[in-house]
């Protein structure tokens, strides 16, 4: 499939997926692995798929991945799942809005929503709601549990059914409405997903042996405690939410190939890198993922490539996406190992004007000779 017919010829596959269809851009496809995870819903060797055209991406993944499995792999651990849809009401008054509140937020009212929602997906259940008021607008966030799907059509088609029934059923009407008004995090950087989590929360971690470092990274445990220090600082000071080093990077090349929304980077590439030294002089590395946006159903999943990429990790369809999210987590553990292994060694410029840069200038020259 990786390698077969042309997008145009199974043109009626990708409706549903992009309108007025003309092609398909062909972006490179490497693999990193073997990753071991030793995770409580993935286990095993994984070789990752990673669509990129940035030279040194997968060298750099691959390194790390090859550094965890020879440590014997990596822990890894869904902690939390949810995804929310925020709609928006706005009302005359205060008073107006507090009593919608009122009667939106109590028990009774909803274990109604749930089942309104509940009508709309066999997978999706709605599991909180919780309200806000500013003024006299109210935003209710509807959390969901999504199954193995990404899950932002099913929250989408679920609340809109839930509105429906507020429409003729609550006790003020409001002025207007919006499905979304922009609180859920949908598809950006927020700190209330980071806090409280969107998609899935997902961690990892592993202890790596000194000589290790040494051998793969060229550089000791100490050194890169002594860079995660000085990055977290750094974080800080330039107000980035969470404290990593490159998750995006990772995690777009596997979105793409693995047919996730591309676009979700904006918000799961988030979380928090922490590098210490043991006491017994190893490398302790954790990354933890607090809005993970992922699923092996829905969206892009089905699409030939795209399920032939999840399929060379035995992750394409239902009952794989808590193991996608801690391959995830994984993969993005790999990045951060290799990215700073690579800055402590005084290799970061080196490799990409090597795997980058010279392959650029070899193919001018050859231009030129041609
Ligand atoms: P989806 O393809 O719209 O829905 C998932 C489908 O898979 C549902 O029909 C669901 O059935 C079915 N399904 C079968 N087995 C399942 C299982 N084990 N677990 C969960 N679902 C299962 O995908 P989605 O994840 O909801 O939405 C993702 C897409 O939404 C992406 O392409 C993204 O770009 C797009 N998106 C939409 C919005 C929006 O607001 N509409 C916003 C951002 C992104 P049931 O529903 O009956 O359970």
């Amino acid at each position: 499939v990786l390698a077969g017919p042309s997008v145009l010829d199974e043109a009626e596959r990708y409706r549903g997926n992009v309108e007025n269809l003309i092609g398909a851009v062909r972006v490179p496809l490497g693999l990193a692995g073997p990753l071991r995870v030793n995770g409580r819903h993935a286990h095993g060797d994984y070789y990752v798929p990673l669509v990129t055209t940035e030279g040194a991406l997968v060298a750099s993944y691959n390194r790390g991945a090859r550094v965890i499995s020879v440590a014997g792999g990596c822990a890894a651990a869904l902690l939390d799942e949810g995804v929310g849809r925020a709609p928006g009401f706005a009302f005359d008054t205060l008073d107006e809005c507090l009593r919608f509140v009122a009667w939106a937020d109590a028990d009774a009212q909803r274990e109604v929503f749930k089942r309104e929602a509940a009508r709309t997906t066999r997978h999706g259940a709605l599991r909180d709601v919780r309200a806000t008021v500013e003024g006299n607008h109210a935003y209710l966030l509807f959390d969901y549990t999504t199954g193995d799907a990404a899950g932002q059509n099913m929250v989408t088609i679920a609340t809109e059914a839930v509105l429906a029934y507020i429409d003729a059923h609550g006790p003020v009407r409001p002025r207007y409405r919006f499905v979304e008004a922009n609180l859920s995090g949908d598809k950006k950087a927020s700190a209330r997903s980071f806090i409280a989590g969107r998609g899935r929360r997902v961690t990892a971690e592993v202890v790596l042996p000194a000589e290790l470092v040494r051998a793969a990274l060229h550089t000791t445990p100490a050194r890169m405690a002594d860079y995660w220090r000085m990055g977290a600082v750094g974080a800080v000071l330039g107000g980035t939410i969470g404290v990593q080093g490159h998750y995006a990077n990772g995690l777009a090349a596997l979105y793409i190939a693995c047919g996730q929304d591309a676009a979700c980077v904006a918000e799961s590439a988030v979380g928090v890198t922490r590098f210490e030294e043991t006491a017994r002089g190893e490398l302790y590395a954790a990354v933890t993922l607090p809005n993970l946006v992922v699923g092996t159903v829905g969206g892009g999943t089905g699409l030939p490539g795209q399920r032939a990429c999840l399929d060379i990790m035995g992750l394409a369809g239902p009952g794989k996406a808590r193991a996608l999210a801690e391959v995830c987590a994984a993969l993005l553990l790999a990045g951060e190992l290799s990215l700073v292994g690579a800055l402590c060694a005084n290799e970061f410029a080196r490799a990409h004007q090597r795997l980058a840069r010279d392959i650029c200038r070899r193919e001018d020259k050859g231009a030129a000779d041609a």
